[in-house]
């Protein structure tokens, strides 16, 4: 069996204010680059406890930048990381022969209330995205684009909202909330030991449920729709294939999950 592990950082345990997931250099960063890999450890665990013999990849997904910390990487697995991330296509050499994804550190989508760190792809620019009429977050774009190469999502991690917008689109895959947000940057935190034991027993159980498990996808062609928060942000966007309909919205058709964020 094949896992792979697709990691956020806004979603991890004890990560709660932007500071945290936004200046590389800061101390508060380095802190939640920590806080990334003791949640990966322990889900790392879960798997191999189901699967002694799955080949694992944890794929370090924030930002653009470098966020494991090799000497806290779990044994038992392989953690694709470094600068200069390959741009989303890549996804076609990397994603084929994977059996199950698990997202890890997820977050809520933007708008979203009572959710630590929400948004949807950039979370200084504000912008929104509607697949098939339906506002999605990055959860149902990862969802999709694992769906399009056959992978299943089968667990989640995140925040009390992250759980409930996985299971309003995805249904009862396992999701693990490692927190709970009154506010954006406010809200409460489980102790790491609790918040590692609940990663590890629903890695566990995902892998278990496996087999009940199916590949997210909506109705080909997708109909995409992009929409940035001010006028000015929207003239900077250089659209690839979409075409403006407003001061702030771009619509795309998208033939292929493949290429939902390809506007
Ligand atoms: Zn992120």
């Amino acid at each position: 069996m094949r896992i792979l592990i697709s990691t956020d950082l806004e979603g991890v345990s004890g990560v709660c204010v932007w500071e945290q997931t936004r200046e590389p250099t800061g101390a508060m960063y380095q802190e939640a680059r920590r806080l990334l890999m003791a949640d990966a450890a322990a889900v790392v665990k879960g798997c191999r406890e189901a699967a002694a013999d799955a080949d694992i990849v944890v794929c370090d997904g924030h930002g653009g930048g470098f966020n494991f910390v090799p000497e806290l990487m779990a044994p038992g697995a392989r953690y694709l990381t470094g600068r200069a991330r390959p741009a989303f296509s890549r996804r076609e050499d990397l994603y084929p022969g994977f059996d199950a994804a698990i997202l890890l550190g997820f977050h809520a989508m933007a708008g979203t209330p009572n959710a630590f760190l929400a948004h949807t792809q950039s979370s200084l620019g504000g912008n929104r995205y509607w697949y098939n009429e339906v506002e999605s977050g990055e959860i149902v774009q990862s969802a999709l684009v694992f769906g399009h190469f056959g992978i299943p999502v089968i667990m989640v991690s995140g925040d009390d909202a992250t759980a409930r917008e996985t299971r309003r689109f995805l249904g009862d895959v396992v999701t693990v909330s490692v927190k709970e947000a009154l506010g954006e940057q406010f809200g409460f935190l489980l102790a790491p030991q609790e918040a590692h034991a609940r990663l590890r027993a629903g890695a566990a159980r995902a892998v278990h449920c496996l087999p009940e498990r199916r590949p997210f996808s909506l109705e080909l062609p997708i109909r995409g729709r992009l929409r940035f928060p001010d006028k000015s942000r929207a003239d900077a966007f250089r659209p690839r294939r979409s075409n403006r309909v407003d001061d702030y919205t771009f619509e795309a058709v998208f033939e292929r999950a493949l290429d939902i964020y390809e506007f």
